[in-house]
């Protein structure tokens, strides 16, 4: 911890940042803090609670516009910062990055080569919980599947919660916004649900990084992480490891194949 507090001061005073984004203890669990000067580094801390993805704040524009930034990453925040970059999100000149292990061994990460050496070399945290539901998806028949998924997603309120967690939902007007044709029933209800969630893990292809936000901000607790991790599944099932592809959602070739386009 002191670590980490004096590595993100030192930055300070050197001069290098204008902001470092890392954890603070809240009242129950760590929460996001955005430290402005030397003094407050002092408040950081990590641990294995600290799971939110703050890779998502290196794209709000109010937060990190015009000004250099430090951030402390987890494995899954590093994929999402590699795939920002492959979006062209960020600069590598505004960013000062330190790799944070399970072990709590910090790491400074100057370049997008050193993040994806880091990320090869370093084994994804064990998600125990969810290989057991994943194991038990897998074997549902279609049907049962569909059901699964109907009765989790009929309570969705439509709070948008998941997408304010997820690095990847970086657009100024979502679909769900649009009324101009309306692509998706802004009111809540099985159908326009389903239609949301499908949406959303159609723009998630080759680019989730599996951090698991989405559905810890859910306030209802449904397991739509697994959607966007069963999507990136198939996505390297089919095409190979994205990070290597770039952005798969716009990546096509003139003579794809368009039989499903009715
Ligand atoms: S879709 Fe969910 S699991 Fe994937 S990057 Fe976004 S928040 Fe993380
Ligand atoms: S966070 Fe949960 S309830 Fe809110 S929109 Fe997403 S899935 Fe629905």
């Amino acid at each position: 911890m002191d670590e980490l507090r004096n590595r993100a001061k030192e930055l300070f005073e050197k001069g290098e940042i204008d902001i470092f984004i890392g954890y603070e203890q809240g009242t129950r669990n760590p929460r996001p803090i955005f430290v402005g000067n030397a003094e407050d580094t002092q408040k950081l801390v990590f641990n294995d609670k600290c799971t939110g993805n703050l890779a998502v704040y290196l794209t709000r524009k109010d937060l990190v516009k015009g000004k250099r930034v430090g951030i402390s990453a987890s494995y899954y925040a590093l994929k999402s910062i590699v795939q920002l970059f492959v979006e062209n999100q960020l600069k590598e000149e505004n960013l000062k990055i330190f790799g944070l292990a399970n072990d709590g061994k910090i790491e400074a990460l100057n370049s997008l080569d050193e993040i994806k050496h880091y990320i090869k070399d370093t084994p994804p945290p064990p998600k125990l919980e969810d290989d057991e539901l994943i194991k038990q998806i897998d074997a549902m028949s279609s049907a049962e599947r569909w059901a699964f998924w109907s009765d989790e997603l009929s309570k969705c309120f439509k709070c948008y919660a998941c997408r304010a967690a997820c690095p990847m939902c970086y657009c100024t007007k979502c679909i769900v916004e649009v009324n101009r044709p309306q692509w998706i029933q802004p009111w809540a209800s099985t159908l326009g649900n389903m239609e949301w969630q499908i949406n959303r893990v159609m723009h998630m292809a080759g680019r989730c990084s599996d951090c698991g936000s989405c559905s810890t901000a859910c306030p209802i607790g449904i397991p739509i992480h697994l959607l966007t991790h069963k999507m990136s599944e198939t996505v390297k099932a089919n095409f190979g490891d994205p990070s290597d592809k770039g952005n798969v959602l716009s990546t096509f070739k003139p003579e794809d194949k368009e039989s499903f386009i009715l």
